[in-house]
């Protein structure tokens, strides 16, 4: 079914796998590395509880530890795909854990050379924060995507202060904005991530919250349900506090997304609708053991069944226009 939408895509979003066989021309893998990196959350640079939702072991693949070097975590790693994809394959070098541009320079030339020396690696995807970036190692970030496939993903979670101020991430929207923008600024990919349901946002201001992503110059996107994780200060806030959190249950946020996607632009990669933490570290909301793959085909069966497509409600035009080649 070739363009059968109004916006000339064959899906009613802009899907991550044909954004990859168009940018690549094949399947490319995501390799998950813990490089050692912290977080100045965590540190005490910014912070030392971290954000209230976080818990990196929910998340973290078992063959990730700093203990192993980085060229080991991707042989394993490649490994750890390789009963799943037979065919020789290309990968990216994922820097997943914490955050992974808050070092000195030298550091951060140190652990990126290292990977990229591998010769199936073709490119880095740089998880961080959005006061962990600054002009000297986005300068250096940029000379690296003149070859290599680059993306830095900020984690963002919401454009409203007072949620960002209740989960404790310790930077605001607008430092957040300024991130993507000089990021933009520098020829950089960029990307972002967003959670669905945080406390005190009603669902009208989530909507919402698609016009200010629509200003950003973003390339990819990732959303995810709010869930409670084990071993968070989120979970104990919300033994104490049960009331003050409204979850989404699955057909509500199957709708809810859908919809906020008629107004992304379509521009923007949707690499993620929800999250999926490993069933055994949610305490809430109970969706049972579905997975992703499951959601997105419900979401992508509610978008065709009703009628809308990523940007539908958008009349804006086109922001990404000055980024790398490749
Ligand atoms: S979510 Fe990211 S920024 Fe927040 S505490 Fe965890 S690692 Fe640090």
């Amino acid at each position: 079914m070739e363009n059968s939408f109004p916006w000339g895509h064959s899906r009613p979003f802009n899907s991550y796998n044909e954004y990859f066989k168009r940018t690549f021309g094949g399947r490319v893998q995501k390799l998950s590395i813990d490089a050692g990196f912290t977080c100045p959350n965590r540190d005490g640079s910014k912070g030392t509880g971290g954000c209230t939702y976080c818990n990196n072991d929910a998340f973290n693949p078992s063959y990730c530890t700093p203990q192993k070097s980085i060229r080991q975590q991707i042989e394993e790693g490649k490994q750890f795909h390789a009963w799943r994809y037979r065919r020789a394959m290309k990968y990216l070098a994922y820097f997943q854990a914490y955050s992974n541009t808050h070092a000195p320079l030298n550091i951060l030339k140190e652990k990126y050379q290292e990977a990229l020396s591998d010769p199936d690696i073709i490119g880095l995807v740089i998880g961080t924060r959005p006061d962990c970036i600054n002009e000297e190692k986005l300068e250096y970030i940029a000379s690296l995507a003149k070859e290599n496939y680059i993306i830095i993903e900020y984690g963002i979670e919401s454009v409203y202060d007072r949620s960002l101020e209740k989960i404790n991430r310790g930077h605001s929207w607008d430092e957040a904005k300024k991130a993507i923008q000089m990021t933009a600024a520098f020829g950089i990919r960029s990307g972002a991530h967003f959670i669905f349901g945080l406390s005190g946002e009603s669902r009208q201001e989530m909507m919402e919250m698609s016009t200010l992503i629509n200003e950003l110059k973003l390339d990819t996107i990732k959303f995810h349900q709010l869930q409670i994780i084990r071993n968070t200060p989120m979970a104990k806030e919300y033994q104490i506090y049960p009331e003050q959190f409204e979850f989404f249950n699955e057909e509500e946020y199957i709708r809810f997304i859908s919809e906020f996607t008629s107004y992304l632009n379509s521009d923007i990669v949707i690499e993620r609708f929800s999250g999926e933490a490993p069933p055994p570290f949610v305490i809430a909301p109970d969706w049972g053991r579905i997975r992703a793959d499951e959601i997105l085909r419900k979401i992508e069966n509610y978008m065709i069944g009703n009628h809308l497509w990523q940007g539908k409600y958008v009349s804006r035009p086109s922001v990404n226009d000055n980024k790398t080649a490749f």
